[in-house]
């Protein structure tokens, strides 16, 4: 993220490894999306790190007019996304900004719906009342907000529609 842990992407059965490859795959490509400015040439299919560059998407990011703390850069920079099997959503530990993806991500194949997962998760530690429980439906409201007017993506903002997806207490 960000730092990518492929070494996690593991499902159980010959099925479920080629569906969670093919998801791997892309996250990939939605990382490159996000992090990566537009005409790079990612040469390396398999990098790991993804610092956000200056013409990239998420360098649009608008501390200025949405609550986004100042150091969202750094936060990108120090999560990591994972798979996990008993995961049901998506969803990010906040305080270690580590975030998990889940079975219902296999379902997925449209990498605009994934960048929008991964930037939902992402804001919950990028906000600045992102520590406290409090300000959870706040939380949502902003984060829809950004993702549809900030990032410029097509509604609906929220593909994976999760209830409850960030976990505050690790
Ligand atoms: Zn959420």
């Amino acid at each position: 993220m960000t730092t990518l842990k492929p070494e996690t992407f593991h499902e159980i059965g010959k099925n479920g490894e080629a569906r969670v490859r093919a998801l791997l795959t892309l996250v990939r490509k939605a990382l490159t999306n996000l992090a990566f400015d537009p005409y790079t040439q990612v040469k390396d299919t398999r990098v790991m790190y993804h610092p956000i560059t200056p013409r990239s998407k998420l360098a649009k990011l608008d501390p200025k007019n949405y609550p986004i703390r100042s150091n969202y850069l750094q936060v990108w920079n120090d999560c990591t996304l994972e798979y996990d099997q008993n995961q049901k959503g998506a969803e990010i530990y906040v305080p270690g900004r580590r975030m998990y993806l889940g079975p219902f991500m296999l379902d997925y194949d449209d990498v605009v719906d994934l960048e929008k997962v991964i930037v939902h998760e992402y804001l919950h530690a990028a906000l600045e009342d992102a520590t406290t429980r409090i300000g959870y439906q706040w939380s949502h409201n902003e984060i829809n907000r950004i993702v549809t007017q900030n990032l410029k993506y097509a509604d609906p903002p929220n593909p994976a529609n999760p209830s409850e997806d960030c976990n505050q207490d690790l």
